[in-house]
């Protein structure tokens, strides 16, 4: 389906939230090195934006920051701040780091519940002021998407995506692939939302309905972090995983296995998993390939996780398994509702 921007029609209003990253950096000469600047100035770098009959406010925060600074508290600032705000504007765009964008995707997924506007987090690989930057089509687009509506006047794109290199993905599908391209998002599991070309072509077919179009929106802000992740490799030393899966700080592992789910078969390794699901911890499975999906009963090495107590994460990105662990067991003191939440699929995130 096409949509024309929506520049004769009714206005829209468009939030855009500036956090920090490479689209609103510069080169400091005392050390070379990129930091942020003023987000007064990225405005003033895209004249475009005015071309539009849209009314955009702009947000800040105190501190703009590269996302490797990025921490849960900034995404409860988020989604706060969407709450708060979300009966003045038909949309929102939160510029942010490209390094941590599929993290905070995924979270804002999980902790906006029952969104019915759209969440366009988008960047750059180059920073707005230089000539070849990526940032200026990025943010233009972001911000048509974040204002498109259909007939009826609800939003086109009702969920929270990443908006990068022509490309509309649902948020807690992306990874960050490439540190260099402008395709710096892949999306393996999911088809893009939208592709924008000459005109916006939405693919409104996957593209998810809320139950209530015309409710409000609830930030649910209360995380538990306590998770890690073990990349499962040759030559991995029991040590190492026993640290992991069974340390004191932890309630979920997320254990980042081979192919369609498989992990060594060794009998210490197994032990291992077994004590820690015996401790009680939340073991998740997802896979390190790019695309495809864990299935834990299709070689005799999955099958065995599964024995020993690792839940199954079907298709799940690691960015999409950790923010929903920690949305899941902010909601839930019972590991027992966790587990059960975790095999549904609830923004999307995962393929069933
Ligand atoms: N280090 C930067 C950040 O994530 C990279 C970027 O913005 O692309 O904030």
């Amino acid at each position: 389906m096409k949509f024309m921007p929506d520049n004769s029609a009714e206005k829209a209003s468009i939030l855009l939230i500036y956090t920090g990253g490479t689209i609103g950096m510069k080169v400091d000469p005392a050390d070379m090195a990129l930091k942020p600047f003023d987000f007064g100035q990225i405005l003033a770098e895209v004249p475009e934006l005015g071309k539009f009959a849209y009314r955009i406010d702009s947000w800040t925060f105190e501190r703009a920051i590269d996302s490797s600074d990025v921490e849960p508290s900034l995404w409860q600032s988020l989604a706060r701040l969407i709450e708060e705000k979300y009966d003045k504007y038909d949309g929102f765009v939160i510029l942010h780091g490209t390094d941590t964008m599929a993290f905070s995707a995924s979270a804002l997924s999980f902790m906006l519940e029952g969104l019915t506007k759209p969440v366009i987090f988008t960047g750059s690989q180059l920073p707005i002021g230089m000539a070849r930057t990526d940032g200026k089509e990025n943010l233009i687009s972001s911000v048509e998407i974040a204002a498109a509506k259909q007939d009826d006047g609800h939003a086109v794109v009702p969920e929270v995506c990443i908006c990068f290199d022509n490309m509309l993905m649902r948020g807690n599908r992306t990874t960050k692939a490439n540190s260099d391209n402008f395709r710096a998002f892949i999306s393996e599991n999911c088809p893009p939302l939208a592709e924008a070309g000459i005109h916006i072509k939405y693919n409104t077919g996957n593209i998810i309905r809320p139950e209530n179009p015309d409710g409000h929106v609830r930030a649910a802000t209360k995380l538990d972090t306590r998770v890690s992740i073990l990349k499962i490799h040759p030559g991995i030393t029991p040590r190492v995983v026993r640290n992991i899966l069974c340390g004191e700080e932890t309630r979920a592992v997320i254990l980042e296995t081979y192919g369609s789910g498989n992990a060594p078969s060794a009998k210490w390794f197994l032990d291992i998993v077994r004590e820690a699901a015996g401790m009680g911890k939340i073991l998740l499975n997802v896979t390190q390939c790019l695309a495809g999906t864990v299935d834990m009963d299709r070689y005799a090495t999955g099958k065995m996780l599964k024995d020993a107590g690792v839940i199954g994460g079907y298709d799940s990105t690691t960015e999409s398994a950790l923010a929903k662990l920690f949305y899941l067991m902010g909601k839930y003191a019972d590991n027992d509702s966790v587990k059960r939440m975790l095999d549904i699929d609830l923004r999307g995130e995962i393929s069933k």
